[in-house]
């Protein structure tokens, strides 16, 4: 039998998503299934989720856990894909539709007990006393929301599972008061500087990242970007001495859930050979958001949470000079009030030619990534950045900013590049008005070039980003650090 992995988040595709950690948590585990591991995926029940699993029964009842509602665990199969969950049913909790904030983008007042409990979910499936009979040779936690699942398994002494814990963005790092910390169910000692302790409060990233076996985030430039200051979002340090244990493993692609050839959010399939069905799709998608049917004009796409870390206000700034070269731009995303606002306005001054959709729409996600001449990620940073990833199945190439998971998948379109033929999209240096506009215009130029263009569509299209591959790369981690801990227990 192969190695037994407990994958933990707080959301997984398609049960519940906000961003990119959804993807990797609905894919990675998959990819490792059909690689031979038995892997179980647990993550809290939101209204809806339950709805997912077919065989839906109750494995164990914990009782009421830390004071925030009795808590039980539903065991099921995904109908979509047979995948094995485990979901961790308080509704007084979780039953919100908000993940982690309420309709105003505000954070539930209650994330630090929210999420404790799913991890003490996890640290119990995992320790000694689980009151299932599956026990798992690694955990494997994904952000701040899985943190102290390696605390409590660190500090409760007896045997214990390996631990793995990916950082998809050390930005959000589940930081409370130090008043919440008594109500955590971790023992008091882990108050430290050495423990879970960040200036004077309580960080679940840092558990996570202080107690963990291994650690890996999503590219290999955010692992070495997340050790510097500018980076690093004041954990730095603690990363710098972690280094040998950190590693970036470039995300992969769902290339069935992104088939261009089989999508059926799209109005018209295509594939390498046949390349008329993106045509089509930019014409329908110009359609549905209302922009002007002009075949020849640049479509920039975008498809985003809408926060400070995407580069949206820099873009702002940009946009009236990218309609003024005829190009058009269609957006989707949700988030900062503010942001939506303010992009609202703005299309709203420039009707025909910009279009700002705000909501979450996967089936639009699609076509925008299938529509779209060239996608834009003006982020400030980025760990690994999917949808430019996504692009390249459907033909896209990505306008990026050279930081993280970009930096590793976009090579820049550069005369010498594009004579070798490995660019694969354009890239600019700093987050300026001047550099962002150049990396525009040179796309704009290549795309005025179309024998030059469709050279670079088809080289992008051929590229392998499938999830293989990265899963081979944390299967090899499992067995180091399975054999790390046999090694410590002997
Ligand atoms: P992040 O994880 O920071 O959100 P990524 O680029 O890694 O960024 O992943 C974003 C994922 O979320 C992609 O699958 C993208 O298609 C999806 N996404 C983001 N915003 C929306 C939206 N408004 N509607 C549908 N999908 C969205």
């Amino acid at each position: 039998m192969g190695l037994k992995v407990l994958f933990v988040s707080p959301e997984v595709f398609p049960l519940a998503k906000t961003g990119g950690l959804g993807d990797v948590a609905g894919f990675l585990p998959r990819a490792l299934i059909d690689a031979g591991l038995d892997v179980r995926i647990l993550m809290p029940a939101y209204p809806g989720t339950k709805d997912h699993l077919a065989r839906r029964r109750v494995e164990a009842r914990f009782g009421d856990l830390l004071g925030g509602g009795d808590t039980d665990l539903v065991g099921g199969r995904a109908k979509d894909s047979g995948l094995p969950f485990w979901l961790v049913d308080c509704p007084p909790l979780f039953d919100r539709q908000g993940l982690y904030q309420d309709d105003d983008a505000r954070d539930w007042p209650d994330n630090a007990l929210r999420y404790a409990v799913l991890c003490h979910v996890g640290a119990r499936l995992a320790g000694a006393a689980s009151p299932v009979p599956w026990r798992p040779d690694v955990v494997h936690c994904n952000d701040w929301q899985t943190g102290l699942i390696p605390a409590l398994l660190a500090l409760g002494g007896g045997p214990r599972p390996a631990t793995v814990f990916t950082i998809h963005n050390l930005a959000y790092q589940g930081v409370f008061p130090a008043a919440v910390f008594p109500t955590l169910g971790l023992p008091a000692e882990s108050f430290t500087l050495h423990g879970v302790e960040f200036h004077g409060q309580v960080s679940f990233m840092k558990a996570g990242l202080t107690y963990s076996d291994k650690l890996t985030t999503v590219s290999p430039t955010y692992a070495a970007e997340i050790q510097t200051t500018t980076y690093g979002c004041g954990l730095d340090g603690l990363l710098r001495a972690r280094a040998g244990d950190l590693v970036g493993i470039l995300n992969g692609v769902d290339t069935a859930n992104w088939d261009p050839a089989t999508d059926p959010n799209l109005p018209h399939r295509f594939d390498p050979h046949d390349m008329a069905g993106k045509a089509r799709n930019k014409t329908a998608l110009q359609e549905e958001l209302g922009l002007e049917p002009a075949a020849d004009a640049p479509l920039i796409g975008l498809v985003s949470r809408l926060t400070e870390q995407k580069g949206l206000d820099l873009l702002m700034t940009v946009a009236p000079d990218i309609l003024a070269r005829g190009a058009q731009l269609a957006l989707l995303g949700v988030g900062e009030p503010a942001l939506e606002r303010a992009l609202g306005r703005l299309a709203e001054e420039h009707p025909g030619r910009m279009a700002v959709q705000i909501r979450f729409d996967e089936g639009l996600a699609h076509r925008i990534e299938a529509g779209a001449d060239v996608l834009l990620m003006p982020s400030r940073f980025e760990p690994c950045g999917l949808t430019d990833l996504y692009g390249f199945r459907y033909g896209t190439m990505s306008i990026v900013h050279r930081v993280g998971g970009l930096a590793d998948a976009v090579i820049d379109a550069t005369e010498d590049a594009l004579s070798a033929g490995t660019a694969t999209g354009f890239t600019y240096e700093e987050s300026t008005r001047e550099d962002l506009l150049a990396a525009i215009d040179r796309a704009i130029g290549l795309y005025r070039r179309p024998e030059q263009w469709a050279r670079l569509r088809r080289h992008v299209m051929d590229l392998d980003f499938g999830w293989p591959v990265a899963a081979a790369k944390y299967i090899d981690l499992y067995r180091e650090v399975v054999a790390r801990r046999g090694d410590a227990a002997g």
